[in-house]
């Protein structure tokens, strides 16, 4: 099977949240902190596939976004951007946002904070999100999608929060002397990015998936606690998308990271793409095999062949033989640019026109506001007017 065969039946499969260890209720949640009696609603989580999703584009709603630490690498194209283009083709709403305040969760500034901004505005553009269809705006200009947080932060209890594993991981490799309070909460800002405009489908990397249970937590509880006068619930329970590359790999074996100099940037040009990944970690046996587990290194390589050729991974392996790390690099080499070349040309066309960046902003914020304003109207209204 092709990589894009395996996509057709892999790709717009919603990650199964089995793990719904959100079961006890809100009230329980406080007192017991998550050791309740399972409340009675069943588990919301079938898995969705992409017929689901073409013969109704019309009745989702996606929300993503990423972190304005540096610019977009491979990662995040075949981890979540490729898919986001997808979902657009197809006609599902996309808000895509800039998470300008998560930045300061590891770090004690927004260094260059409107460079790296705009800088992922003209990774969406060089990747073909479309400000047309997609609303493209940084969370940190939308007042009312911050002030969801306050209530949010109720239904989640400190004990929750300080299990999340990707919290744990990102502080690991923080290089902060003591974990700030917004470190600590900031799934649950995600959880107010999601449901301020009541996104129902997420599509994400690996790492994300712990967050999206903690915004799934936040809409069950807060649904259960305060639901309308009829009855009827304030938010939907959104559900991740996850790729065929839920995790690519850095060069250092680990995930492949902004933060962590172990990427190569969609917009790098093709020496230092070269440079990078004839740096990257592999292993002495000169025999190529496909083998995530056991051969991290070289497996992330032929993986990158295999997405940017859309074939499998183990064929090129085949092809490769006893060729050693140097043939597989090249390949990777190869690949990697000859894939990214449309992109990189887009990507250094729209750099050209900073201010189109600035207004794109401009104009996903003010939608982005006006939705933000009715959903936490609807909230005070639910809660009592608090
Ligand atoms: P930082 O190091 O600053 O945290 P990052 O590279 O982890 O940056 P984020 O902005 O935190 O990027 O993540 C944005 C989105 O991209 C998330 O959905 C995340 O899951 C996804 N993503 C990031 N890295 C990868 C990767 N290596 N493989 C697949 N998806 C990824
Ligand atoms: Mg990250």
């Amino acid at each position: 099977m092709t990589a894009a065969e395996r996509a057709a039946t892999t790709r717009i499969t919603a990650a199964r949240t089995t793990t719904d260890r959100d079961t006890a209720g809100p009230s329980a949640v406080l007192s017991a902190e998550g050791s309740a009696e399972p409340s009675a609603e069943p588990s919301a989580a079938p898995v969705l596939t992409a017929a689901d999703l073409i013969a109704d584009p019309g009745a989702h709603r996606v929300l993503t976004g990423d972190r304005p630490t540096g610019p977009l690498h491979l990662g995040h194209y075949f981890g979540t951007l490729q898919n986001r283009v997808r979902l657009q083709d197809q006609g599902v709403e996309m808000f895509v946002l800039v998470a300008d305040y998560q930045v300061i969760t590891d770090r004690d500034l927004a260094d260059r904070l409107a460079e790296h901004t705009e800088n992922l505005v003209l990774d969406y553009l060089a990747a073909g999100l479309d400000p047309e269809r997609a609303t493209i705006f940084a969370h940190s200009a939308v007042p009312a999608l911050n002030q969801l947080l306050l209530p949010f932060l109720s239904l989640v209890s400190v004990a929750e929060l300080s299990r999340n594993p990707t919290v744990k991981d990102e502080i690991a490799h923080s290089s902060q002397a003591a974990v700030n309070g917004l470190m600590f909460t900031y799934p649950v800002h995600q959880a107010a990015d999601i449901l301020f405009c009541k996104a129902d489908l997420v599509p994400v990397g690996q790492d994300q998936l712990p967050h999206l249970e903690v915004a799934r937590t936040v809409a069950r509880r807060f649904n259960e606690r305060y639901p309308h006068a009829d009855g009827s619930a304030v938010f939907p329970r959104p559900r991740a998308l996850i790729s065929e590359a839920p995790m690519l790999l850095g060069t250092d074996c680990g995930k492949m990271s902004k933060s962590r100099g172990n990427a190569v940037a969609l917009g790098a040009d093709e020496d230092e793409t070269a440079r990078i990944i004839r740096g990257a970690r592999t292993d002495a046996d000169r025999r190529i095999t496909y083998d995530p587990t056991g051969r991290p290194g070289v497996s992330g390589l032929l993986l990158l062949a295999a997405l940017c050729q859309d074939r499998a991974p183990e064929t090129i392996a085949e092809e490769i033989g006893d060729g050693g790390a140097a043939v597989l690099k090249r390949i990777v080499i190869e690949s990697v640019n000859e894939y990214f070349r449309p992109l990189r040309v887009r990507r250094a066309e729209l750099a050209t026109d900073r201010g189109h960046l600035r207004q794109v902003l401009r104009a996903g914020a003010e939608r982005a506001n006006a939705i933000a304003d009715t959903t936490l109207a609807e909230v005070r209204e639910v809660m009592g007017a608090i």
